[in-house]
């Protein structure tokens, strides 16, 4: 699905530029416009859903096997020494677009607290 007032919906589809890492018939990889670490990904499904609680199956396994691929990337994008995913969701979870993304995080050794 896609949502015309969604911003990664169109950075999915090139209507709206950004630094396009990787790009597949289901997801894209992008580099975040504000990086939180020398490495700041972000893995953006091409199909349209706010966050997991509203994934249907089949959107499930095509990102899982989107999050497995990324597993092929890992030197290219500069992740070889480690890296960290997290997705927020909703409100406590500070989540801003409201289209399901993953931050990939790396590029240096990461907090060991998680927040
Ligand atoms: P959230 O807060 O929803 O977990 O993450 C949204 C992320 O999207 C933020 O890290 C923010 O910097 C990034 N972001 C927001 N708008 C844009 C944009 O237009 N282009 C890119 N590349 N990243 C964006
Ligand atoms: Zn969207």
């Amino acid at each position: 699905m896609y949502d015309e007032n969604c911003i990664f919906c169109k950075i999915a589809k090139g209507e709206i530029p950004s630094t396009k890492l990787y790009e597949d018939d289901n997801c894209v990889i992008i580099k975040d416009l504000n990086p939180q670490a020398p490495v700041h990904l972000l893995l953006i499904p091409k199909d349209h859903y706010a966050n997991i609680c509203e994934m249907s199956d089949d959107q499930a396994k095509t990102l899982a096997a989107c999050v497995k691929n990324l597993s092929n990337h890992v030197d290219e994008f500069g992740l070889q020494d480690g890296f960290r995913l997290v997705s927020n969701k909703g409100e406590n979870g500070c989540q801003s677009v409201n289209h399901l993304h993953i931050h990939i995080l790396g590029g240096e050794k990461l907090s060991d607290t998680m927040c």
